[in-house]
């Protein structure tokens, strides 16, 4: 088993401050949009990326998290989630912008725009990942992508960030 460092952490933060401008670009400005970041590690990529845009366009961006777990269609449903998030997005006619770490089938995504559906209807959803290892199975695109890193499905990648592991750094195993 082989790791190798695939971003580390200048690149990192050369990724997310990136994204923060292409998404300040792309939406002209901040207004009306909402980060959603996916427990765990994508709700500090939005933290991060929503510090950058204050910074950018001096003044705050909202940013929630999102909990999907009950959503994944290879988990039995429940309501709890959807009553959970309910209370803590208000999405309707937001321009949502959406982060995860690593995408891979879509499945993930698919269960958190379900998610966000359940809590009103948004005026669009844009999807922001660190990593985008290939290997669809639905058709979702990523709008904002920090790395392509093409992956065998047997390869892992693994996301570190300094809010919960001791640094920030991207690895692949293989
Ligand atoms: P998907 O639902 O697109 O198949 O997988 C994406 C979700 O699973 C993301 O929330 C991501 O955190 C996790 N995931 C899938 N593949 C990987 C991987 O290679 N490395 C890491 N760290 N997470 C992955
Ligand atoms: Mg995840």
């Amino acid at each position: 088993e082989q790791h190798r460092i695939i971003m580390d952490e200048t690149a990192i933060r050369r990724a997310l401050t990136r994204i923060a401008h292409e998404i300040v670009e792309k939406n002209k400005g901040i207004d009306n949009c909402v980060l959603v970041g996916i427990r765990t590690r994508g709700i500090y990529l939005a933290q991060r990326i929503a510090e950058r845009i204050h910074e950018i366009e001096g003044h705050p961006v909202e940013v929630h998290e999102l909990d999907i777990t009950l959503y994944r269609d290879d988990r039995e449903t429940s309501a709890d989630a959807a009553v959970g998030n309910k209370a803590a997005v208000n999405v309707k006619n937001k321009r949502v912008i959406l982060f995860d770490d690593v995408l891979y089938t879509g499945r993930t995504i698919r269960a958190a725009m379900d998610a966000l559906m359940d809590c009103g209807r948004p005026q669009s959803i844009q999807l922001a990942v660190l990593v985008d290892r290939g290997h669809r199975e639905l058709p979702i695109r990523p709008d904002y992508v920090g790395k392509n890193v093409p992956t065998s499905k047997q390869e892992q990648i693994e996301v570190f960030l300094r809010e919960v592991d001791e640094n920030d750094q991207v690895t692949i195993i293989h």
